[in-house]
């Protein structure tokens, strides 16, 4: 997967927080691979049928060696093309996190709040796995070469706030910010890595793909 996450390009998933929300998910989203797995199968196999290539793990917030299990097992059994395995930048044990997807494809590192925290979680996961590893920031600008210099496959944005200038970036998956499916897909900047983060669904992904890559 190192390949294509350099120089490819794949259509990522969307939301997958928000969506257990709107199901009714009350307190820590990876403990529903065990109590709710259909629900979360259920979210994959939307993005996986509105044409996601990858789909992230529901680890993002951090899981237990059973949860991480359950989550691979369920986002494999969406057929998606790769499956990365999902974590917030600032998780506190991540080398723990990330010995426990080590099933998965890839490791994506989410959202990262500040350029300190995306190069410290960068240079801890590649001196913790061999999976290629990308590292997505919730930030207006962020530091991509020297994300990529520290090992990074691919540098982006997460969620929100949107990027100011998305020139240069892998990946860029905006949060939906109250936008329409159409108005959300025409405005997310173009990136060879694009998907959805919170508040979007498969309908945005649909509304993506249907636009220029
Ligand atoms: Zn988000």
């Amino acid at each position: 997967m190192r390949e294509v996450l350099r120089t490819g390009s794949l259509l990522l998933d969307a939301a997958m927080g928000t969506a257990l929300l709107a199901r009714g998910l009350a307190g820590r989203a990876p403990a529903w691979n065990l109590s709710h797995a259909s629900a979360v199968q259920e979210v994959h196999a939307a993005h996986v049928g509105a044409g996601a290539e990858v789909v992230l793990t529901n680890t993002f917030v951090g899981a237990s060696p059973e949860e991480a299990a359950a989550a691979i097992r369920l986002a494999r059994s969406s057929g998606a093309t790769y499956v990365g395995g999902s974590l917030w930048a600032g998780v506190g044990d991540l080398e723990t996190q990330i010995a426990q997807l080590a099933d998965a494809d890839s490791i994506w590192l989410e959202a990262a709040t500040s350029a300190r925290m995306a190069l410290a979680a960068v240079e801890s996961a590649v001196g913790a796995t061999r999976l290629p590893v990308v590292i997505t920031c919730a930030m207006p600008s962020a530091p991509l070469d020297e994300l990529r210099a520290a090992g990074a496959a691919a540098a982006g944005y997460a969620c929100s706030p949107w990027p100011a200038d998305a020139r240069g970036a892998d990946v860029v998956k905006p949060a939906a910010d109250g936008l329409s499916p159409e108005e959300w897909a025409r405005k997310v900047p173009w990136a060879r890595l694009r998907g959805g983060c919170c508040g979007t669904d498969e309908r945005y992904l649909a509304a993506l793909r249907a636009t220029a890559r």
